[in-house]
């Protein structure tokens, strides 16, 4: 590789290999006060201390030096649905409630290309904006709010997962399809764009409230027809929601029985909320392979629960962050951590700062089975990286100023920070220019 397309990135550098748990183990993670990030063709080549990496490698190339900034690998928000990007801090009672008044109504807008092209790109600059580099993504009904966002997230290289929603009742007409058409789009769309460039497609049914029982099984037909195609929903979020799901569906044994039943549990299929689970739940989904998105942010503004922590760890269920905007009120991954932070304490449970870094990075990539590729500094990862800025604002200079160690600056980090903090996004090696 010519040195021209070589860089070096110096600065702080914190990068997981495994989960730091509740003491934050030290073999879990690397941490060099000055480290070194070389890219090169837009992936990872080497990473290490600066002193002994930068003369290995090459007296001539290129060295951008980030000061005492934290270099880490990119946000990656698990559970986010675009097109509710204008719906953002509105005012639902509950989820049934806020569904009906503010999201329905804005999801029919998506009949719109035009209009789901504006959103596409406002949240695509939010997100990088926010230090976000991967999403899992919901669309609307409509097979065009896909393809939309698709073609957006592919003209600037990034890895995103999307799907479109599944609904044949329950919901306005205008948003309802069938089980025929959903299929089609589907096909049409896996078709088009799994695993073209960095994009991957995600069989979307919104909650069992929303899809008769032949369109789930649908669902699950077709997640065995394409193994390496993801699984998106949610489950278990709120009690009136729970209620309505044992109504609707009498014969299974709990609301996650729902979904196992039509074939829609296994690796690559992840679960928003999932609060209302027990212990038989747990146990299922840590088997079948499946994941937790746990959004904290939406769990506390439509006020549905807090998600269990120790009881996921203890049936070794995976979980990672995420926003789940709009019900959640905040693009920013640092947010959604402090939330996840006063989560654990109101159940007397406890988030480590490092964990809560790692649930918002790695912990994402595993779950959805892109750790070769993404949520890692590794030779041959692909270079989604961020840049963090600990003296971003007045306060957290001051405040950063006095930390002993990373675990505290990582706390004050995930509590005082915002977009603000993130001063550079890096995608496949290059800086993003946003407006
Ligand atoms: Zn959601």
């Amino acid at each position: 590789m010519n040195d021209l397309h070589r860089t070096a990135h110096c600065g702080s550098i914190l990068n997981f290999h495994a989960d730091p748990g509740l003491d934050g183990d030290p073999a879990s993670y690397d941490h060099w006060q000055r480290g070194a990030l070389v890219v090169a063709g837009g992936r990872i080549e080497a990473v290490g201390p600066a002193a002994a990496l930068l003369p290995a490698v090459s007296a001539h190339m290129p060295v951008i030096d980030h000061g005492e900034r934290l270099i880490m690998p990119g946000f990656i928000d698990t559970h986010i649905h675009y097109p509710q990007t204008d719906v953002i801090a509105s005012a639902g009672r509950n989820l049934l409630d806020w569904l009906e008044h503010y999201t329905f109504p804005a999801e029919q807008l998506f009949a719109d290309a035009a209009h789901a092209r504006e959103v596409a790109e406002f949240f695509l600059d939010e997100l990088l904006r926010n230090g976000t580099t991967t999403a899992q993504v919901l669309g609307t009904v409509h097979r065009q709010s896909v393809d939309t966002f698709f073609q957006a997230a592919e003209a600037r290289g990034l890895r995103m997962i999307a799907g479109k929603t599944l609904m044949d009742r329950n919901c306005p007409q205008p948003l309802r399809d069938s089980v025929a058409g959903g299929e089609r789009d589907m096909r049409e769309l896996i078709e088009t764009w799994h695993g073209r460039d960095r994009l991957h497609y995600a069989i979307t049914p919104r909650f069992a409230a929303t899809s008769s029982v032949e369109q789930l099984q649908g669902a699950g037909r077709l997640a065995q027809q394409y193994p390496d195609v993801f699984i998106h929903s949610h489950l278990a979020e709120n009690r009136d929601e729970v209620s309505w799901v044992r109504q609707l569906f009498p014969d299974s044994r709990s609301y996650l029985d729902v979904y196992d039943r039509c074939g829609l549990l296994r690796d690559r299929a992840t679960y928003a909320h999932c609060i209302y689970l027990d212990a038989t739940d747990r146990a299922r989904m840590a088997a079948s392979g499946a994941g937790a998105a746990f959004a904290p942010s939406a769990n506390l503004y439509l006020g549905s629960g807090l998600f269990d922590i120790a009881a996921s760890d203890a049936a070794g269920m995976r979980f990672a962050l995420a926003t789940d905007v709009g019900g959640g009120s905040s693009f920013s991954m640092l947010r959604t951590m402090a939330d996840a932070y006063k989560v654990a304490q109101l159940s007397n449970q406890q988030l480590s700062p490092l964990r809560a870094f790692y649930l918002a990075t790695l912990a994402g990539a595993r779950m959805l089975g892109l750790s070769d590729r993404i949520g890692r500094f590794a030779p041959g990862t692909e270079a989604d990286f961020i840049v963090l800025d600990p003296k971003a604002t007045p306060l957290l200079a001051r405040r950063t100023a006095q930390s002993r160690s990373l675990s505290e600056l990582l706390l004050v980090l995930m509590t005082l920070a915002d977009d603000r903090a993130v001063a550079a996004t890096y995608i496949l090696g290059e800086p993003q220019e946003l407006p």
